[in-house]
C-alpha cells in the first residue's frame, strides 16, 4: 500500500510538473526549453543560437535555460510544437499562415494553439542553377533534376506552389529531388542536380559554398506574370531582390536578381508559459543592437518591423512585453 502510495505521488509530481511547465522539462525549478531551426548552412540555424545567446547570457536571472536544434525547417517545426516536442520554432510566414488556418500541408487540420512571438529576418524564395544545365527561366527546368527541398522543409512548398503556378508538374515535367539544402551546394557543384530552390535569408551558407566553387552557377530571376500571380494571390508574399553583388560576387550574374519572398516568424504554441515566452523576447527587444549585431540577415530590422508578418494570435507573454515597451496598444 505504501508502495502503491509512493508510484501514486511520483505520477501526481511528474504530471504536475509537465503542466506547470506546458511541455518544457524542468529540473531544481530551471525550465528548459528547445528552439527548433532548420539546415546548418541556412540562416534559422544561427538565428536560434542568436536567440538562445541572448537569454542565456541570464539564465540564473531567469531560471531557464534556451537550446537549438537543427531539424528540417518550418513545417517540420510547426509539427513538432504542436506536438510539444518543440517549445520554440522558427517558422516561414507562409507556413504560419497555413498551419493556423488549415491550408496546404495542414489542409482541413487548423493548428489554433500555435502562437506568434515576432518576425525576424525576409527570406527570399531562391533557384540556383549551373551554368551548363541552361536554366535561366522557369520553363527550363522541364527534363532538368531539380532540388525542391526535403519533406518538413518551408522552401519544398514554395518550389512546388511555384512550379505549379508555372504550368510544370513537379511529378513528371522535372526530375524532383528532396535533399536537404545542406546537401544541395555540393550536389550542385558535382554536376549531380542542376538546380536547387531554397526559401532562406542572404547571406548564408549555402549559396556561399555554391558560388564559390570550380562550377559556375547563377541565380535565376524569378518574375513575370506568374510571380505577380503568386504575390497578388497570397498575403505573405512580396516581391524581393537577392544581394547577389555583394553577398555572392562568385555567381555569373551581372547584378542583383529580382524574386519574392516571405519573412522568418519565431512560433510557440498556446502551452508554452507566458514568463519563458516574456524572458526571450525581453532579451532580443531590450538588447536589440546586440542582438542585429550576430546576423548580417538582421541589419534591416526594426522592432516595429518584428511585429509584421504575423498571422496566428500573439503569445500572451509576447504580447505582455510589446504592451510594456509601447510598440502595442
Ligand atoms: N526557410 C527554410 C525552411 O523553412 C529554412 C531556411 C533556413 O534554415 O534559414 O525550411
Amino acid at each position: 500500500m505504501k508502495k502503491m502510495f509512493s508510484v501514486l505521488l511520483v505520477i501526481v509530481l511528474v504530471a504536475g510538473f509537465g503542466f506547470a511547465n506546458g511541455g518544457s522539462e524542468a529540473s531544481g525549478g530551471r525550465q528548459y526549453v528547445t528552439i527548433g531551426t532548420g539546415g546548418v548552412t541556412g540562416v534559422y540555424y544561427p538565428t536560434g543560437g542568436a536567440i538562445s545567446k541572448m537569454v542565456n547570457q541570464k539564465s540564473d536571472e531567469y531560471n531557464l535555460r534556451v537550446t537549438v536544434e537543427s531539424t528540417g525547417g518550418s513545417v517540420y517545426n510547426v509539427n513538432a510544437i504542436m506536438s510539444g516536442d518543440l517549445e520554440f520554432g522558427i517558422v516561414q510566414s507562409d507556413r504560419q499562415f497555413q498551419a493556423y488556418n488549415g491550408t496546404a500541408d495542414w489542409d482541413g487540420d487548423p493548428q489554433k494553439k500555435l502562437r506568434a512571438v515576432f518576425s525576424i529576418h525576409p527570406e527570399g524564395v531562391n533557384l540556383l542553377a549551373s551554368d551548363e544545365s541552361g536554366i535561366y527561366t522557369l520553363e527550363d527546368l522541364r527534363g532538368k533534376v531539380v532540388n525542391l527541398g526535403n519533406p518538413g522543409s518551408g522552401h519544398r512548398g514554395n518550389a512546388t506552389q511555384l512550379l505549379e503556378a508555372a504550368g510544370i508538374d513537379p511529378d513528371s515535367d522535372i526530375q524532383a529531388e528532396g535533399l536537404k539544402a545542406a546537401e544541395a551546394a555540393g550536389m550542385l557543384q558535382d554536376g549531380r542536380i542542376d538546380a536547387y530552390f531554397y526559401t532562406v535569408g542572404h547571406p548564408n551558407g549555402s549559396f556561399k559554398e555554391a558560388t564559390s566553387g570550380t562550377k559556375k552557377v547563377h541565380f535565376v530571376p524569378l518574375e513575370g506574370p506568374v510571380v505577380d500571380q503568386l504575390v497578388a494571390e497570397y498575403p505573405y508574399y512580396a516581391k524581393s531582390v537577392i544581394p547577389v553583388t555583394s553577398q555572392y560576387p562568385g555567381a555569373t550574374n551581372d547584378g542583383d536578381v529580382p524574386s519574392f519572398g516571405v519573412k522568418a516568424t519565431f512560433c510557440t504554441s498556446a502551452d508554452v508559459p507566458d514568463d519563458v515566452v516574456y524572458a526571450i523576447v525581453k532579451e532580443v527587444f531590450d538588447n536589440f543592437d546586440e542582438f542585429k549585431s550576430l546576423h548580417p540577415a538582421y541589419a534591416i530590422l526594426t522592432p516595429e518591423d518584428m511585429l509584421t508578418g504575423l498571422s496566428a494570435p500573439l503569445h500572451p507573454g509576447a504580447e505582455k512585453y510589446f504592451k510594456e515597451v509601447g510598440l502595442i496598444k
